[in-house]
Order: C-alpha cells, then structure tokens, then sequence
C-alpha cells in the first residue's frame, strides 16, 4: 500500500514545522495495510473445513470482538459481534467464523453493511437452515468527534433463512446473547 507520501502531506498540511515524524509517514502506511488487509480475501471463495454433523439445534458463537474502520471518516469503530446458524447437516470450525467477521472487520465499513456481509457469508458457506448476526459497537466518529456522545453503540442485527422466518428463534438468539 503506497500512501506514505499522501500521509506525509497531510503530517506537513498540519504542522509545516512537524520534526521528529520522519518514520510515521512509514508506520501509517503498515498500520494501514494491517488494518485494510480484509480486502485481500474473499471469506467466501476461500477454502473452508466443513463437518457433517447431525446436530440440529441452533450454533452459537458470541461476542466476538472485533476492530474496524468507518468508511464515512476513517475512524475507529469498535465492538463485538454475535453470529449464529442453524445447522443443515454441515458445521465450521468455529475460529472459522471468527475469521470471517475478522476479514470484513478489516476494510472500510458501515456496520449495517459488515453485520450482512457476515450473515451472507456464513450462509454461503454453510449453506444452514439460518443464520442470525447481531453487532453492537462504539463509533468513535460519534463518541470522540462532531456530536460527541461518549457511551452511545449502535447495534444492528440480521436473519436469513429460517431465523428470519421464525420469531421463536430469533428470540432464542437473542436471549442466548444477551444472557
Ligand atoms: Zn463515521
């Protein structure tokens, strides 16, 4: 990723006097491709290990922390997610998931975006009866700037399939998470 010299415009925009910074236009870039590299993986091309399983009650993995970006002012957006699938003869490894959220985590996003990105993926990959996702995090565009409301999360949430059909288990989900 080659923005050093944009981040070193932007240091000298600030403060045309700024000493002492001559490594940060190189830290930033490496924080960033850190921080960007969802964008090298498809989470849904990507070779997955499945089990058959004949486990039918609903799989549950939750607050699963996770670190991204707001692609509306590049600021931190933190938070934890909760996913959870209805098998249909297949499982996934469970850091699996946890790798997904993570790949999407690391691109430019909204959180109503990556809270379906998710969803879509496990249920692309899975192929379960439903799937149900529900995220809640703290935006620091909101929290640290403009408004300033220190405290406030935003959560969202999103079922597909049978989850989204049944209001009996997305209340399950719920109450799991929330418990
Ligand atoms: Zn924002």
């Amino acid at each position: 990723m080659n923005i050093e010299k944009h981040i070193e415009a932007i240091i000298r925009t600030i403060d045309p006097d700024a000493h002492d910074l001559q490594r940060t236009p190189a830290r930033v870039s490496d924080a960033f491709e850190e921080l960007y590299s969802g964008y090298k993986h498809d989470p849904k091309t990507r070779a997955n290990v499945l089990y058959n399983s004949e486990m039918d009650e609903m799989v549950i993995l939750k607050n699963i922390p996770f670190e991204s970006n707001c692609e509306h002012h590049l600021m931190p957006m933190i938070g934890e997610v909760s996913v959870g699938y209805l098998p249909c003869g297949r499982i996934i490894g469970l850091s699996k998931l946890a790798r997904i959220v993570d790949c999407y985590a690391h691109r430019m996003q909204l959180q109503e975006r990556f809270t379906m990105e998710v969803a879509q993926a496990i249920n692309s990959i899975i192929e379960p009866k439903g799937v149900a996702v529900h995220v809640r995090a703290e935006h620091f565009c909101l929290t640290h700037r403009g408004v300033k409301k220190a405290g406030t999360h935003c959560v969202t949430r999103y079922f597909l399939g049978k989850i989204k059909e049944n209001p009996e288990l997305r209340k399950e989900f719920l109450e799991e998470i929330n418990a």
